[in-house]
């Protein structure tokens, strides 16, 4: 176990936010906790949705065969059973604990349908912008099971589960040169604390989704997203929880790029827009 210097200025917060009921795909109910216009604010992340029920009605029809290009998902599973498959050729399955990691690049077709008729199905959905010069990369693909993704239990009584980037020490299971996205799950028992070094130019927040914590003197409440500021000097995110708790911490360096968004597809300019409607229709996305 690595152990890091405590934090001497630790970051504060910005804003809350509560997100936004909506539904996606085939009528999968979900609440868009980053929103469109968190867009700039959170560069390089566009998108990070919540979904949690136990009524089939809310997921059972899953998003069918939809496009994608420019970006990446990355979709993490706390409970439930989706099956993946794209036009690069790709399937998974993703469950309890899971993450599936997908980078669009220039262009892929893919589904994202439940295998379960009943029970809970919760989870994420993020978007991670890439940079211009790689949006027409190839697409990529990974999956991770639970067992698979790397974890570390702090001195402190945290347990945190390394999706992306690295925390004390320990590596996660993606890296990312140009946005260094740092994707941690954090669960919290109740009395523990945890401590992430941060460079204060890298956008972050947290989305609580068990319990509640404290970050900079304030309370986060559950389903509660926190944007963390980015004041000169910081240098990380300390969280407390009176109380078991579980959240995200999500950060990366900002791309400083004009953001194009049509649905799925996110470019730098409208000529790439055009481009990418005129590729999909043309069927160049498929196989
Ligand atoms: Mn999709």
């Amino acid at each position: 176990m690595t152990q890091a210097p405590p934090l001497s200025s630790p970051r504060r917060i910005e804003r809350l936010i509560s997100g936004q009921p909506t539904s996606d795909g085939a009528g999968v109910k979900l609440t868009r906790v980053l929103t469109n216009d968190l867009q700039q604010r959170l560069d390089p992340f566009l998108m990070l949705d919540a979904f949690g029920s136990d009524q089939a009605d809310d997921y059972i029809a899953g998003f069918p065969d939809h496009p994608h290009r420019g970006f990446e998902t990355v979709t993490y599973m706390i409970a439930g059973r989706m099956r993946h498959r794209d036009s690069a050729g790709n399937e998974g399955l993703l469950e309890n604990g899971g993450v599936q990691w997908m980078t669009a690049g220039r262009g892929v077709i893919h589904s994202e349908l439940p295998e379960q008729e009943e029970g809970l199905m919760e989870g994420f959905q993020l978007w991670l912008n890439l940079p211009g010069a790689r949006k027409m990369q190839a697409p990529w693909y990974r999956d991770f099971k639970a067992p698979e993704l790397p974890r570390l239990r702090t001195a402190e009584g945290a347990e945190v589960t390394v999706i992306a980037g690295q925390s004390a020490g320990t590596a996660g299971a993606v890296q990312r040169e140009v946005t260094e996205p740092l994707y941690l799950d954090i669960h919290l028992p109740a009395g523990a604390h945890f401590e992430q070094a941060l460079p204060a130019s890298h956008n972050a927040f947290i989305y609580v989704y068990r319990g509640q914590v404290q970050l900079g003197g304030q309370t986060v409440p559950v389903q509660k997203m926190a944007i963390l500021a980015n004041d000169a000097g910081s240098d990380g995110v300390r969280l407390q929880a009176d109380q078991d708790s579980r959240l995200l911490l999500i950060a990366g360096r900002p791309l400083r790029e004009p953001i194009v968004q049509y649905g799925p597809f996110v470019m730098n300019t409208k000529q790439e827009i055009y481009q990418a409607v005129t590729d999909f229709q043309s069927g160049q996305f498929a196989r």
